[in-house]
């Protein structure tokens, strides 16, 4: 781990970082009155922290630069060069004047997007940035709070997640909380805050106990941390049990830190030998590792006083990985041979995280609305996912709630557009069914089969939807029948009456009257004409003599007009 100040005194190239920035920044305020200067240096402290290297570091001090003084982006590059450059144009907002609200916003976090994928520093400088603004949160007016804090939950928290910052992203979403659902966060808080104190002293009297076994069966622990859960992710499991506060066992949990792999199994059994587990609670994700790489031994037993208590065993780089993931791997990773930066950072990703930067590479060409961007991103990408496997054992991640037409357009969209059925683990299910973790889905599909309208309420993902949507128009077009528009033109003596006689003639006939002209035919007489549109061609003759015989008509006259 190295620190800011370190940097700046080993690194000449970040130290000009600073001093460029601190004089751009000069004489700028925050809202919370502190000199600007104070973000720009909080932010790099976190880069610094998480070791990213130097040009993340400058970026970090530079990341404002452009968006706030009178420096532009050349500006950076001729200094810092073009590396530096397209890290601080990731981080620079869309101007104002090109996209309004939502839309600004929208199109910047895709542009945002779109440098993360090429280079995924940009990402994680722009946790740094949230992070730091959220500490100072409570100086923006109440209702930007609200909504910066419920962004931060939505949109940042789960990218942190999914970059394997699990720590960062509860940081994130614990210091939103408050802001964002301040009613549910007081409610949580004045329920449980004797309850934590009162696990932690139970906790206390259990790691003794612990460390005392530990030492008896020559299992050296590196640490024993008492982790209390984090508050919004109490709060989101507490929604899962239906607010069920006996469903909780990990409130907080201990977590073993030890030297070795080999550690982690002897200390699991050093537990055992001291409580009974409980069945179907012991998890080796160490043989096998969760989806997003997550690595530890889990077991819940009858602990002290027989209450039921969790405990995580991990050694010191699961541990790093697990808390820090991508920042972590630049830590654990060898320095790679490739020279340029930018492949030294995709390099350094975690093979899940790797996977999901380049579906959200793909994903993200679908959605040109930044509305319809923003939902998918929330719904799609973002939210909690669940895994499931095609007959071949082809691992597929959907969005929790996912059905098996979601499922079978993210295979493929004709798969989707032919979708028949489907069999879960061998079962026929319904339309909506929800699938779960570990289901094998297989999709039967019929040749010439249509998308239908209640496929619509029958899909979870905005990217199955938007399919849908599109074939239905599609077939809508064909089906369409082809309108052939008539002009018809009475020429009649002109009374009260006329023209709603001649409309109800014509709609008891369907034709659809588009547009009525009247004119002057003779100082006697008088003409309306309508142009209307027909499902088939020609004039149906009973119209003709039906019209004829309204009083006060003279002649009919017809006219074809080619259909659009
Ligand atoms: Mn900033």
């Amino acid at each position: 781990m190295s620190t800011l100040d370190e940097k700046l005194e080993s690194s000449s190239f970040v130290k000009s970082a600073y001093d460029f920035a601190k004089s751009a920044h000069e004489g700028q305020l925050r809202k919370s009155g502190e000199p600007y200067f104070i973000h720009c240096v909080g932010v790099a402290e976190s880069v610094a922290r998480w070791n990213l290297d130097d040009q993340s570091i400058a970026a970090a001090l530079l990341h404002d630069v452009v968006e706030d003084t009178r420096y532009a982006l050349r500006d950076i590059e001729t200094h810092f060069g073009r590396e530096v450059a397209f890290l601080v144009d990731g981080l620079t907002k869309l101007e104002k004047v090109q996209y309004r609200g939502i839309e600004s916003e929208a199109e910047s976090l895709r542009k945002m997007l779109l440098a993360m994928v090429e280079d995924p520093r940009v990402i994680i400088i722009k946790l740094a940035d949230r992070y730091h603004n959220l500490q100072t949160i409570k100086h923006l007016a109440p209702e930007r709070q609200k909504t910066f804090a419920r962004e931060s939950i939505e949109i940042f928290a789960p990218i942190a997640y999914r970059l394997g910052m699990n720590e960062l992203k509860g940081e994130i979403e614990d210091m939103s909380f408050p802001c964002a659902y301040p009613e549910e966060y007081e409610w949580l808080i004045s329920t449980f805050k004797s309850l934590y104190e009162e696990r932690k002293n139970y906790l206390r009297r259990v790691t003794s106990v612990l460390r005392n076994e530990l030492i008896a069966s020559g299992v050296q622990a590196v640490e024993i941390q008492k982790r209390a859960k984090h508050h919004y992710s109490l709060y989101k499991k507490l929604l899962k049990y239906n607010m069920n506060q006996d469903k909780i066992y990990d409130l907080v949990a201990v977590r073993i830190i030890v030297p070795h792999i080999g550690d982690c199994y002897a200390a699991l059994g050093a537990i055992h030998k001291l409580w009974k587990p409980l069945p179907g609670r012991i998890k080796d994700y160490i043989a096998m590792p969760k989806v997003n790489g997550y690595q530890s031994l889990h077991t819940t037993v009858f602990c002290l006083d027989n209450r039921i208590t969790e405990f995580q065993i991990r050694t010191k780089e699961m541990h790093d990985l697990a808390e820090n993931g991508v920042a972590a791997h630049w830590l654990y990773k060898e320095q790679t041979a490739v020279n340029d930066s930018v492949s030294a950072a995709k390099a350094r990703l975690g093979e899940q995280e790797r996977q999901w930067m380049q579906r959200l590479k793909n994903w993200q060409k679908y959605f040109s609305a930044s509305q319809e961007f923003l939902d998918s991103l929330k719904n799609d990408m973002l939210s909690d996912q669940i895994y499931v496997f095609t007959p071949r054992g082809d691992i597929i991640e959907l969005p929790e709630g996912s059905t098996p037409l979601d499922f079978a357009y993210k295979i493929h969209t004709d798969l989707g557009n032919t979708y028949a059925g489907a069999k879960v683990d061998g079962r026929i299910v319904s339309l909506a069914y929800a699938l779960q973790t570990g289901e094998i889905v297989e999709i039967m599909s019929q040749k010439n089969k249509k998308p239908s309208r209640d496929w619509l309420k029958a899909v979870k993902t905005s990217f199955a939807r938007k399919k849908i949507k599109h074939e239905l128009s599609v077939i809508d077009q064909k089906e369409r029948p082809s309108l052939h528009l008539l002009e018809i033109t009475l020429v009649v003596e002109d009374r009260v009456g006329m023209l709603r006689d001649a409309t109800a003639v014509l709609s008891a006939h369907h034709c659809n009257i588009e547009k009525v002209t009247s004119g002057v035919a003779s100082d006697k007489f008088a003409t309306i004409s309508f142009l209307c549109s027909f499902k088939e061609k020609g004039v149906p003759s009973a119209l003709a003599v039906k019209l004829k015989k309204i009083r006060g008509v003279r002649e009919v006259a017809y006219r074809t007009e080619s259909s659009k």
